[in-house]
């Protein structure tokens, strides 16, 4: 685990709260306009906002707000997990004291077909993490690499400790945090932050798009662009400050 800094404060604005919610209600609407006038037409899972998450099947409108129901309710994070074809085994919640915790610990040793050194998180960690697996990290190893991802490489989740430099606890105290340090790709390229983030361009280029899609399945995102603590580190966490850098 490395030191995060402290984000600075960056309230969820009117704007952004609209914003976020107004295409999937777009969505929803017409979907309920279209089952009110055809109602035997099929509407295909990832666009029915009355089935659950499917971590495999392609992004909609519908998808963010699917995620965020699931993340709400352990059963339906672990079955959503389950869904991602995420190898993972849970335990009951670990109270170690009033500021470190683990809520629906979630021990994972596969993400679908990428392999990893085993890991407790949050269930929703997990999630996130699956999310981000398998549309943003496999897709741009496909773009920028012409090959899959096929191990990454992690600084762990879980630690009992403060921020550096702050008084307040980090998002690691509740495992509500993952650190990314590299991938191994198919064809036996291996990618680490501390080498490639100003590597040759093809690896550079990956490391940035991996980067900027986190930014859509975590609340925060810290990159060798937010500071010298990140050089060899993408953080990763639901805070609420969300910063993408
Ligand atoms: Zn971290």
């Amino acid at each position: 685990m490395r030191p995060d800094p402290q984000p600075p404060k960056r309230p969820l604005s009117l704007g952004r709260l609209i914003g976020g919610l107004f295409l999937p209600l777009v969505v929803l609407a017409f979907g309920a306009a279209a089952l009110l006038y055809h109602p035997d037409t099929p509407l295909p899972d990832p666009w029915n906002p009355t089935t659950p998450l499917d971590p495999m099947a392609e992004v909609t409108p519908l998808t963010h707000w699917k995620l965020s129901k699931a993340v709400s309710d352990p059963m339906l994070c672990w079955a959503a997990l389950s869904a991602s074809g995420t190898i993972y085994s849970t335990r009951e919640d670990q109270n170690n004291s009033d500021s470190c915790h683990i809520r629906t610990p979630t021990r994972i040793t596969r993400i679908d077909a990428t392999r990893l050194n085993p890991v407790e998180t949050r269930c929703e960690i997990a999630l996130r993490w699956a999310m981000w697996d398998r549309h943003g990290v496999q897709t741009a190893a496909r773009k920028h690499l012409g090959s899959s991802v096929t191990r990454v490489h992690h600084f762990g989740s879980y630690s009992c400790r403060k921020i550096a430099g702050s008084n307040r606890m980090s998002q690691h105290a509740t495992a509500n945090a993952i650190d990314i340090s590299g991938f191994d790709l198919a064809d036996g390229t291996k990618i680490r932050l501390r080498n490639d983030w100003d590597g040759p361009a093809d690896k550079a280029a990956f490391l940035r798009d991996v980067r900027n899609s986190a930014c859509s399945w975590f609340g925060l995102v810290l990159s060798p662009d937010y500071n010298a603590a990140h050089h060899d580190h993408f953080h990763m966490d639901q805070g609420r400050w969300g910063r993408c850098r």
